[in-house]
């Protein structure tokens, strides 16, 4: 995995000329080089590079086009991660994940983790043991006081408080016998680098809760900030062999018991949560590290229990957490309820408030995730484009994960298939479409980037998918002016290809080409997708090639995007005529039947004549 910081470092140290002047033979011509097309026979030059944003595109018959990353990987038929490993080294960018002893241990990796984990348990004790008997560290215990935390949950969750200065915890294990690369291991120290000291301590006067293995073995720590100003406020053990945030589940190891007996677990935000909760008598929570939910968290929840009941802060955060975690838990097969605390009380302060009787309580009445979020969408009355655009695109994945659901998501279709105005049919194709998209390879562990879509020499399946869409696509691109008149009603929610959709609505709403210029050239140093870069590049290119997307195809284009639209609009009217008809309601039948007249003779569908 590669942070954004250093890929913009090596992007803008690697000359984008430089590295394909290698292996094509460039010429100045205008403001960019052109030369022979490395990715087809040709005999005049039809390849271009433009120097300031950094990009390529062959006007050729191959129309291929990108960044840097994409045409090493392209020419080599190396992946992403390899085409950033070469290049950082040769413009002697030092990649982050690669300097750890983790990644490549000096030792047989399972003498250190042993090793390691005596560190980490060592530590655990010690913490603890300032934070309890300690006098100099009575201002931590205070805090804890003063969050309503008594020695039950200080015992229970083996608080602690990490010591002062930059290396008190080094120099106390060094004496114990542990070594510098074993601390490392163990997450517990930053190496400094072109020093003569070899680093510090990671955690300083912080607030410590050891994070368990489900056999409650200390694999990591969180940390609290006590000190004014001190960030970051939480900051958390570096994923290493033996802490992987991605499958360890704060609390899971303590609270098992009761996880067990109510046969639920409750999913929190953090650990102040989990504890907080734990204190108040609610003893079943828990919560991932700081990242969000997991397959692999699912599976570790899955040995315990497969009913979940997500409690999530009631902000926008915490709202876009539940929504997201509704896909993970239908797919492995959790039972999901949410819950909203009323007064806008995160779970700490409610049960602190409220008790944890009734905290239960509405454990007990939430209703299941996606009946709620199914409500939400009902309430919202008549969608507009953008908003069903949006849903249809969230509730996707939901829809594919449903067929785990005891009826096989029938119910979930059929009220979807209502409130969003789309056939089973659709639905049907949806789903199909977006699972291909889902299936397609990709190396799980650099999944988070997720930047490669598609990998170098796979065919241009999503153009030939979609031709309109991409032929929509380019004609604004290459005609923005045109494009940016065209009301985003006449076609969001009619693009067949949601990433597509997405791109031309932040593209859009730019309404400035000099704006669009940017957005296209971050585009272009960041995607992978061929297509996408086709299209993008060509773009950009404007200014060093002659060759330019023709301005008339644009109103073409869009004329038969509007037919598209159309077209649904007749078929959702149609659905909901058939709809009033098996309820009664003629009333509201004569209305639709008006509006779908209107339509057909292209006249406006809204608003419909009284
Ligand atoms: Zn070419």
């Amino acid at each position: 995995m590669f942070s954004d910081s250093v890929l913009n470092e090596i992007r803008s140290r690697a000359d984008i000329v430089d590295v394909i002047g290698r292996y094509v033979t460039l010429k100045k011509s205008g403001q960019g080089y052109q030369g022979l097309c490395p990715f087809h026979t040709e005999k005049t030059p039809s390849f271009h590079v433009h120097p300031l944003k950094q990009v390529y595109r062959c006007f050729g018959s191959c129309s291929k086009g990108g960044n840097v990353f994409t045409f090493l990987m392209e020419h080599e038929g190396i992946s992403f991660p390899e085409a950033v490993r070469r290049l950082a080294k040769d413009v002697g960018v030092k990649i982050e994940e690669e300097k750890s002893f983790i990644r490549q241990p000096v030792k047989p990796l399972s003498e250190i983790q042993q090793r390691a984990l005596a560190a980490l348990e060592w530590a655990a004790k010690y913490f603890h043991h300032l934070l309890t008997q300690d006098k100099n560290y009575a201002f931590a215990l205070k805090y804890i006081e003063k969050r309503g935390l008594s020695p039950k949950s200080i015992e229970k969750f083996r608080l602690g408080v990490s010591p002062k200065g930059w290396d008190t915890l080094i120099q106390m294990m060094g004496k114990r016998g542990f070594k510098w690369e074993e601390l490392l291991a163990a997450g517990l120290v930053v190496p400094k680098e072109d020093s003569k000291y070899q680093g510090y301590d990671r955690f300083r006067e912080r607030l410590m809760f050891p994070i368990t293995d489900k056999n409650g073995a200390v694999v990591g720590f969180g940390a609290r900030a006590l000190k004014e100003g001190d960030e970051p406020k939480y900051l958390n053990s570096p994923d290493t062999p033996l802490f992987n945030k991605s499958k360890i589940l704060y609390g899971l190891f303590e609270n098992q018991r009761d996880i067990r007996l109510k046969s639920e677990a409750l999913v929190v935000e953090g650990y102040m949560d989990v504890v907080g909760l734990f204190e108040a008598g609610v003893q079943n929570a828990i919560a991932p590290m700081g990242t969000a939910l997991t397959p692999e968290h699912c599976r570790e929840l899955k040995t315990f229990t497969n009913k979940v009941v997500t409690v999530f802060d009631p902000d926008a955060a915490g709202i876009s957490a539940w929504h997201r975690s509704m896909p993970l838990f239908l797919e492995n097969g959790l039972f999901a309820k949410d819950v909203t605390l009323p007064g806008g009380l995160d779970p700490d302060e409610f049960v602190k408030k409220e008790g944890p009787e009734r905290f239960f309580e509405l454990c007990d009445q939430a209703p299941q995730q996606v009946t709620k979020y199914l409500k939400e969408i009902a309430a919202k009355g008549v969608l507009g484009e953008k908003d069903r655009a949006k849903y249809i695109q969230e509730l996707t994945p939901i829809l594919i994960a449903s067929r785990r659901l005891p009826d096989k998501g029938a119910m979930l279709w059929d009220d979807v298939s209502r409130l969003l105005n789309l056939s089973f049919e659709a639905i049907q194709k949806l789903t199909q479409d977006a699972q291909f998209r889902l299936s397609k390879p990709s190396t799980p562990s650099e999944k988070p980037i997720a930047r490669p879509t598609v990998k170098p020499g796979a065919k241009a399946s999503r153009r030939q998918k979609f031709p309109l869409d991409w032929e929509f696509f380019r004609a604004a691109l290459g005609a923005p002016e045109k494009f940016f008149k065209f009301p985003k009603s006449d076609w969001v929610g009619f693009i067949k290809d949601p990433e597509l959709e997405s791109l031309l609505v932040t593209v859009w709403d730019t309404q400035d080409v000099s704006q669009m210029g940017k957005v296209l050239e971050s585009l272009a140093s960041t995607h992978s997708c061929p297509e996408v870069l086709a299209a993008v590049t060509e773009s950009l290119m404007n200014e060093v090639s002659q060759a330019k997307v023709d301005p008339q195809l644009f109103p073409e284009v869009a004329k038969r995007i509007s037919e598209r639209k159309q077209k649904a609009q007749i078929q959702g009217l149609a659905n909901q005529v058939r709809l009033s008809q098996r309820l009664g309601d003629s009333e509201e039948q004569l209305k639709l039947l008006e509006q779908l007249k209107n339509i057909r003779m292209g006249t406006p569908s809204t608003p419909p004549k009284a």
